[in-house]
Formats: structure tokens, sequence, C-alpha cells
């Protein structure tokens, strides 16, 4: 008898995890400011990092603006800027390093300069997922040059 009612109630149980999971990711996108966008090619990302780009390049402004979401554990290839990138973290914890430099914890309301030239990385912390704005100016100079990924030794350490 008792074998029957947990039996029983088991598809109710299932039922509830997945509602409460729902829930959850309902609260992430409705606190999302950008829309997820498209998911960065493996060969310059470790992980998942959703991109939307929010500003076209032009020749009136030589800007690319847009958002990226590192799902926890994600992060960028190394890379260079040649014209250096301003970050502004809206949500979560993540890192940024510089090469030669320790690896930096960044957070909402940070806004990180990379200089051009630079080789560095940036991505989400293991537990917490990041939600990046990104701006390259003087984009006649150039976007991005892709490098080798980060390696976990890099990354945990
Ligand atoms: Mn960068």
């Amino acid at each position: 008898m008792k074998r029957i009612t947990i039996l029983a109630l088991m598809p109710l149980l299932v039922l509830g995890q997945a509602c409460t999971d729902t829930k959850e990711n309902n609260k992430t996108e409705v606190q999302a400011i950008f829309p997820k966008g498209e998911l960065g090619p493996a060969e310059n990302f470790t992980g998942n990092a959703w991109n939307t780009r929010l500003v076209a390049n032009d020749s009136t402004y030589n800007t690319v603006i847009g958002n990226v979401y590192f799902e926890p554990g994600a992060r960028s290839n190394w890379h260079i800027h040649p014209a250096g990138q301003i970050l502004i973290i809206t949500s979560g914890v993540g890192f940024h390093q510089i090469k030669g430099k320790p690896k930096q914890t960044i957070r909402k309301g940070d806004v990180i300069k990379c200089p051009p030239n630079v080789e560095h990385w940036h991505g989400a912390s293991p537990d917490t997922g990041l939600y990046q704005l990104y701006i390259i100016p003087n984009t006649e100079k150039g976007i991005v040059q892709w490098l080798k990924p980060v390696t976990s030794e890099e990354y945990n350490k």
C-alpha cells in the first residue's frame, strides 16, 4: 500500500521539479536587459557564451557595442583588441586577466578598460554567470584577434 502511494506521487514530484526549473529560467530571462543572442563559436570560447550585437560597426562611429552572457565556467580565448575594449559588467560574477598579471574578479557595476594590443581574456566564475556589455572603439584599427583557449589550469589559478 505504502509503495503504491509513493509510486502514485512520483509524477507529481517530477512535475514539481520541472516547475521550479522553469520558474528559475523565467527569473533569469526577466532580469536580463538584452536578448540572449547567438552562441559564440567553439573555436573562440570555452563553454557557452551568448552574444547580442547592439551597435554594428559603421564609418560614422567606428565603434562596436554588444552584450555577452557567459554561462558559469564559460570564458573567451586569449585575444587582442588592436584599439582596446571597455567592459561594463551588468550582472553576475566573473574574471578578467591581462597576460602576465593576476586574474581579477569582476562583478555587476565594474567598468574595465582593456588597453590596445594587450593579450587578455574574460569570462564567468565557475558558479555564477556573467553579463557584460563590450565597447570596441576605433574599429578602423581592427576589432579582435583570437588566440589560444584559456586552459583549466590558467582559469583556476
Ligand atoms: Mn576582450
